[in-house]
């Protein structure tokens, strides 16, 4: 089996103007070790991505969206491309963020679409799945995950499919500072990969990256790194500041991840 490089992602979200985001970029370039084993992804607004391109020399550090549009172009104010984005310079785009889903409507429909134009682009994208509270104490977690999975990954191909990235991100643990223990996350992750296993098959399953995102802080990122199904991370608020991520992409996992 082919081991699954770790990606620790930063997702920014509506925080940095331009000149703060490349400055940062510069920075964590300069400090943190480069790495072989991991890949370092970041996300800024929009209006930053070109910036931060120019500056982003290092082959460990990857270039991200947070959201995109499925078509091509026309009369969509306010939307923007996969197109656009690659021309950009993007590798990377996430899809689907909990944030996109509940506060503006997203549904699995929309974000099906949006993981074919990502792979249509030659960008990978991010798939973001997760339960809510509720569902989660109503004991329905696996069935949402397994429904989410379903509905955005109807029709991909297999050899599409062993390039996506999936980011398991319980809804109750995004901004509040309330994180899955590493056993919860691990559950879940397991899951997933099972259900890509019975979509897919097995090399899928074994190939795809998840991701575990909610109130990741350098003092639970050693624990939730150690579990075996957690490929990386998707860090919203610990990674505005550099030194804390910093400590995130630099997590130690006794005896190495790899
Ligand atoms: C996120 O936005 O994807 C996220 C996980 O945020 P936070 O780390 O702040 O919980």
């Amino acid at each position: 089996m082919k081991p699954r490089k770790t990606l620790i992602a930063a997702n920014w979200k509506m925080h940095k103007n331009v000149h703060d985001a490349v400055v940062y970029v510069e920075e964590l370039q300069k400090e943190a070790a480069s790495f072989v084993d991991r890949e370092i992804l970041i996300a800024p607004a929009f209006t930053a991505l070109p910036a931060v391109r120019i500056v982003m020399g290092r082959a460990d550090f990857k270039l991200g969206a947070q959201n995109c549009h499925w078509e091509e172009q026309g009369a969509y104010t306010g939307e923007i491309s996969c197109g656009m984005l690659k021309d950009a310079g993007c590798d990377y785009v996430i899809v689907g963020h909990s944030e996109r889903r509940h506060i503006f409507g997203e549904t699995d429909d929309m974000i099906r679409k949006k993981v074919n134009a990502a792979f249509k682009h030659r960008m990978t994208p991010v798939l973001c799945i997760g339960e809510v509270l509720e569902e989660r104490e109503a004991g329905k977690t696996f069935q949402v995950l397994q429904n989410q999975l379903k509905e955005a990954l109807a029709g991909l191909t297999p050899a599409l499919a062993e390039q996506l990235v999936i980011a398991y991100e319980p809804v109750w643990a995004i901004g509040t500072g309330k994180t899955a223990t590493p056993d919860q996350a691990q559950e879940a992750h397991a899951y997933i990969r099972e259900k890509l296993s019975d979509i897919f098959d097995k090399e899928v399953a074994n190939a795809v990256r998840i991701l575990y995102g909610g109130s990741v802080k350098p003092d639970n990122v050693d624990a939730l790194m150690a579990q075996p199904d957690i490929d990386g991370l998707l860090v919203g608020g610990a990674s505005l500041e550099v030194a804390s991520f910093k400590r995130i992409v630099h997590y130690q996992v006794p005896g190495g991840k790899n």
